[in-house]
């Protein structure tokens, strides 16, 4: 019996991710974020089944590293940049472009010599997310001086991000939006903007650069919108194993702090995996799983390394059969994390190093 939950990752539903995101703004090129182990994906493998992509996105420069280690040798794009002169030599030495997105770090860059230049760079504005960015008031003087600094060899690009592309035609996106593109008609510069959900909701934002994460790994980035509906396959499909069954009395409680009391007598199954692989303890009395086709309810407290689940109405559920956490037709990754209290990004990111990647397609 197999005793470790295993994450299985479809490579070809990647690739039809990535060929949906291509027809939906087919004038622009693609950087494809893997950012945070390529969502949980595991950024090596996602990064060589996504090799169509035109660069790669990060957010820091060790991702980024690990990819020139793998041998990859698209473009690099690492979107935090890097605050000290031994990383910015990293960066060029490795041919890995770095987004500027502090008025520290546009200091750093112009007061220190490296051996190397950097590649093609950008600069970051600030348009309403107010995370990272230079101010409207400090941009100008910024990329005026990143066009001449001698460290970057290449141009540099204008990105930026939405604060809110996941809220159809919010006002605040037209708004950040315009505030972009004025400004690179001035500078003359190449623009990126669009997550995901800006890609799939507002084509005026694709410009030249478009940034899609997510929706790659076949999630949508709509509450209201479910993944199939916009022809994206889901890439993770979460399975773990029924390791013990259990019959519990009337009145009998389930695991930490018994949460969960049995009304009648119930048929009660142990499944190998817990909030240590990543699956959520906001589950806790809340999830459900997939066993033999059927929906069972998470029981309880969801612990370091086990769940328990309902088997009252799947009767020939025995030890070692497989079960469904999230990923298939009856459970979207959304439905899970809408009962979680969370988004897909946050369980997808979640899974930790104890959960085993199998690679399809
Ligand atoms: C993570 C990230 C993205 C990708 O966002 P999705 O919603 O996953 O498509 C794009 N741009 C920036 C700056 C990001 O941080």
């Amino acid at each position: 019996m197999q005793l470790h939950p295993i994450a299985h990752i479809d490579l070809a539903a990647l690739q039809h991710n990535l060929a949906c995101v291509k027809q939906v703004a087919p004038d622009s090129r693609i950087m494809s974020v893997v950012k945070a182990n390529a969502y949980g994906h595991g950024l090596v493998d996602v990064a060589r089944a996504l090799s169509a992509s035109d660069a790669f996105t990060v957010a820091r420069l060790s991702e980024g590293l690990l990819l020139r280690e793998a041998g990859i040798e698209h473009a690099i794009v690492v979107l935090e940049g890097v605050n000290t002169v031994s990383d910015l030599q990293l960066a060029a030495e490795n041919d890995i472009s770095l987004v500027f997105t502090t008025l520290l770090q546009i200091e750093l860059v112009l007061s220190t010599t490296l051996s190397k230049a950097l590649l093609f760079c950008w600069v970051m504005a600030e348009t309403g997310m107010h995370r990272l960015g230079i101010p409207a008031e400090k941009l100008d003087q910024a990329i005026q001086s990143l066009k001449r600094a001698e460290n970057i060899a290449d141009s540099i690009g204008l990105m930026s991000h939405f604060a809110n592309a996941d809220l159809l035609r919010d006002e605040r996106n037209q708004h950040q939006l315009d505030q972009i593109m004025q400004c690179a008609k001035q500078h003359r510069l190449s623009v990126s903007m669009a997550n995901s959900a800006a890609i799939l909701s507002f084509p005026e934002s694709h410009a030249d650069w478009i940034r899609p994460g997510i929706m790659l790994y076949g999630s949508s980035p709509f509450k209201m919108q479910s993944a199939s509906s916009l022809n994206l396959k889901p890439v993770m499909k979460l399975t773990s194993t029924l390791i013990a069954i259990q019959n519990l009395k009337t009145g009998d409680e389930v695991g930490y702090g018994g949460d969960w009391v049995a009304e009648h007598d119930t048929r009660v199954g142990i499944v190998n995996i817990g909030y240590g692989d990543g699956y959520s303890r906001q589950l806790s009395n809340t999830g459900s799983v997939k066993i033999h086709n059927k929906i069972a309810a998470v029981l309880g407290r969801v612990s370091m390394d086990m769940i328990a689940i309902d088997l009252s109405h799947i009767l020939h559920a025995k030890e070692g059969d497989d079960v469904v956490l999230w990923g298939c037709e009856q459970l979207p990754i959304e439905d899970v994390a809408n009962k979680a209290n969370t988004i897909s990004y946050e369980l997808l990111c979640q899974i930790s190093e104890r959960v085993r990647r199998e690679y399809h397609g």
